[in-house]
C-alpha cells in the first residue's frame, strides 16, 4: 500500500506549513490526486487519521480533487483527456500518445484555525 508513506508526507508538509503561518489547528486539507496515481481517498483518510494523531492536523478532513489523465498525441500534437479509458487521439485516431499527467499528487490548499 503506497498510501502510507504518501500520507506521512502530506501530514508532515501540512503541519509545517500551518505552523509557519501560526495556525493552531488544521481543519481541512485539499489534495489534488491524479487518476493514474491509484491512490484511494478513503485509504488516505484512514492513514491520515492514524498519522496525524497528536499533531495540529488531527481530525482534519481530507478533500480530494481528482486530476484527469491527459496525453499528447505524438502524431498531430493534439492534447486531450482520456475518455472512457480509451487511450487514442480523438483528432487523428493515433494510438501513439504520451501521458503528460494523472500520476501526481499535491496539497492544493488547507483550512486552518
Ligand atoms: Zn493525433
Amino acid at each position: 500500500m503506497h498510501e502510507y508513506p504518501i500520507t506521512q508526507s502530506i501530514v508532515q508538509i501540512s503541519n509545517e506549513e500551518a505552523l509557519k503561518h501560526g495556525a493552531k489547528k488544521i481543519t481541512e486539507i485539499r489534495l489534488k490526486i491524479g487518476e493514474l496515481s491509484g491512490l484511494v481517498p478513503e485509504s488516505l483518510q484512514i492513514y491520515f487519521d492514524m498519522i496525524s494523531q497528536g499533531t495540529i492536523s488531527e481530525g482534519a478532513k481530507l478533500v480530494v480533487v481528482k486530476i484527469p489523465i491527459k496525453f499528447i498525441c505524438n502524431n498531430c500534437g493534439n492534447e486531450s483527456g482520456v475518455v472512457g479509458g480509451i487511450y487514442k487521439c480523438p483528432i487523428c485516431d493515433s494510438k501513439d500518445i504520451k501521458i503528460i499527467n494523472g500520476n501526481e499528487y499535491m496539497i492544493d490548499s488547507m483550512e486552518v484555525e
